[in-house]
């Protein structure tokens, strides 16, 4: 799932970085293996430790993952600036504290590469995250997705989350989507940008 050069995930990394400033609060809603969320931390932490990563997923072991992997890659400083939760993305108005500045809300749609491939991500959830992450999103913040569409359910959670994107309002959001032109089953990034 190769971008030219760069994988999806990179060059959703890459627009991320024209968006987030350190200091900021933003929400990985699918943690996975962590490397979203370490992609997030290195962009919001500052020498003052304002910067959050509030990470989140539905399965444990991905929890694990990321947990360790950060233990490995962090200093104990940056560690205490993620904060990982085992729970649904739909709960994340739970977790994330009310008025943070939160500049980026990411999902890494599907399943837990190298993990039990019947956890995925639904349509009916990740629509419930979407409306949390719009609700709690300060103006000029970012929605990021990127959907997997080669597994099935894929396209239909791509609608979804089109569906989704294609009603937000002018006036607030500028809504758009990256996608392969000759690699029909490559992930489609979808940014939907507040401002
Ligand atoms: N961002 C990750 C990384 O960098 O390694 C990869 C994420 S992986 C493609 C998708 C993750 O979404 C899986 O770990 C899965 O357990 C998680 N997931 C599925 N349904 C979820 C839900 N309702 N809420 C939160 N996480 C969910």
């Amino acid at each position: 799932y190769i971008f030219g050069e760069k994988k999806a995930t990179e060059v959703a990394h890459l627009v991320w970085k024209h968006v987030v400033r350190e200091g900021d609060t933003v929400v990985d809603a699918t943690c996975g293996n962590g490397y979203d969320t370490l992609a997030m931390l290195k962009l919001v932490a500052d020498d003052s430790g304002r910067g959050r990563v509030y990470g989140m997923d539905i399965q444990a072991d991905a929890i694990k993952n990321t947990s360790s992997f950060l233990g490995e890659t962090l200093n104990p400083k940056e560690q205490e600036l993620v904060k990982l939760f085992h729970i649904c993305h739909s709960r994340m108005e739970d977790i994330v504290p009310l008025f943070a500045p939160v500049r980026l809300v990411s999902f890494n749609l599907g399943y837990l590469p190298g993990g039990d491939r019947s956890i995925i991500t639904k349509s009916d959830t990740t629509l419930l995250a979407l409306l949390s992450a719009k609700r709690i999103l300060i103006p000029g913040g970012l929605i990021s997705l990127v959907v997997y569409v080669g597994h099935p359910g894929g396209r239909e959670e791509l609608e979804t989350v089109e569906a989704f994107a294609s009603e937000l309002t002018v006036y607030n959001w500028v809504c758009c989507k990256f996608q392969m032109l000759n690699r029909p089953l490559a992930p489609v990034l979808v940014f939907m940008f507040k401002r």
